[in-house]
């Protein structure tokens, strides 16, 4: 397609754009379970209210937008206070992603500088998100993979015996996105104390919910700055925080190590240089949407919704292991987690979940479909519950349906050649931005 000779009608482009959303995944409908954190129309509101307002600001100039400096030192101020450690430095990043980003170059950073180790090795969780390993591939730092234990947790005895005079970084989830677990962050950040390096502990998923899950009253394995060793902290804004997206937070114990995360170069003609993070101009929307929500929900609104998605976990997870046949993997902390079988084909299930109209995530290593609770689930517990028995009565009685999508990932899982995996995945990049015959 090309650009269109001649402009079209605002009227126009908004019903060609509200045509093209209409056929999207129904998540207002908690059909989906991962992507969007809907916390209802009234957070809605505010969210558009603020991103639309602060739309033409750039968080690049905080000289010329004094206002988001206000916003993102009130944001990363009062993230610091929910992690446990009020006077914890951090910035505002474009995501989990650029948050993990970072955590990882400040780290390499501080070990090249402080300890000459110019081959570095973090330590990862075989659970930790693909961002870390990412991270590794840009940043050039080799990732030693740590297994999980039978309780799907890291293996903090396996990770010591890992280290070497390499290594720089020592990695756990709070929770963990395949299994919903919380690694053993006081064993982990206590390795990493040890041997005089970084423990970053990803909490993208838990950073906005578990202080609320613990004021609930649920007993929360410990995970933020109140473990010693822990020295940064990934937490997620667009997630359980309820921001628009594009907002996430990276936390420092101490703002001398922060430092290395910077970037600033003095001898360009378009002048003086420097940024926080990686992003150079940021949108302003997203920064003011992530203060606006957390004045809105306040303490009280967070602990609400942290009530709603942990009681419809609970509810879904009780359901689930109702089910003969079905199983829900290790014991997750949180509000997400996956579901296995020993007795059906688990990636049968999903597509007859999907032929209901339902979309669960795959997982592999073990063969799993993968929830994420949010409170736009609350009112689909039972429906989902009974259709999910039909599934697996239907995969029971007349095996995978034809065309659904189990084959494919029953074959990818046993392929031992993983070259050819990922020549599989990165066709599927390509085909992302060819546009379709129509
Ligand atoms: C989502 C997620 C990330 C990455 O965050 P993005 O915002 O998608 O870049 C990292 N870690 C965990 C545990 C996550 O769930």
């Amino acid at each position: 397609m090309k650009l269109p000779s001649t402009g079209k009608s605002q009227d126009q482009v908004s019903s060609e754009l509200r045509d093209a959303l209409s056929g999207d995944a129904d998540w207002r409908g908690g059909k989906i379970w991962s992507l969007v954190y809907f916390a209802g129309e009234d957070v809605a509101a505010v969210l558009k209210d603020a991103y639309a307002t602060a739309f033409f600001t750039n968080g690049l100039g905080p000289g010329a937008f004094k206002s988001l400096k206000k916003f993102e030192s009130e944001v990363v101020s009062m993230t610091a206070h929910l992690l446990g450690l009020p006077l914890a430095a951090g910035n505002m990043t474009s995501g989990g992603t650029e948050s993990i980003l970072m955590a990882v170059k400040t780290a390499r950073d501080w070990a090249r500088a402080e300890k000459a180790i110019t081959e570095p090795e973090m330590l990862l969780p075989v659970s930790a998100h693909p961002a870390f390993e990412k991270s590794a591939h840009y940043l050039g730092v080799k990732v030693v993979p740590i297994p999980v234990g039978e309780d799907l947790r890291a293996d903090a005895a396996a990770a010591r015996k890992a280290v070497t005079p390499n290594t720089v970084l020592v990695v756990g989830s709070a929770p963990n996105y395949p299994f919903g677990t919380i690694d053993p962050i006081p064993e982990l950040a206590a390795l990493a104390a040890e041997i005089g390096v970084a423990c970053h502990v990803d909490a993208c998923l838990g950073g906005y919910l578990l202080p609320f899950v613990e004021r609930l009253g649920y007993t929360v394995r410990p995970w933020n700055f109140r473990v010693p060793g822990v020295s940064s902290i990934s937490a997620d804004l667009h997630k359980y925080g309820f921001a628009a997206r594009g907002a996430s937070a990276v936390m420092y114990r101490d703002a001398a190590y922060r430092r290395y995360q910077y970037f600033a170069t003095t001898d360009w003609p378009g002048g003086l240089y420097g940024s926080p993070t990686m992003t150079g101009s940021r949108p302003g929307g997203a920064i003011a949407a992530a203060w606006a929500v957390l004045n809105y929900l306040g303490e009280d609104g967070y602990t609400r919704l942290a009530r709603v998605i942990m009681e419809t976990t609970q509810a879904l997870k009780d359901g689930i292991n109702a089910i003969p046949g079905l199983r829900v993997l290790g014991e997750p902390d949180m509000s997400v987690f996956a579901f296995a079988s020993d007795s059906v084909d688990i990636y049968a299930v999903g597509d007859a979940l999907d032929a209901l109209g339902w979309h669960p995530d795959r997982q592999q290593l073990p063969p799993s479909l993968h929830l994420m609770v949010t409170p736009a689930h609350k009112d689909i517990v039972g429906p989902f519950l009974a259709d999910l028995q039909t599934a697996v009565a239907s995969v029971q009685s007349e095996g995978p349906a034809a065309g659904g999508s189990a084959a494919m990932y029953g074959m990818l899982d046993k392929v031992p050649d993983r070259g050819i995996v990922r020549n599989v995945i990165m066709d599927y990049i390509d085909r992302m931005t060819k546009e379709e015959a129509s």
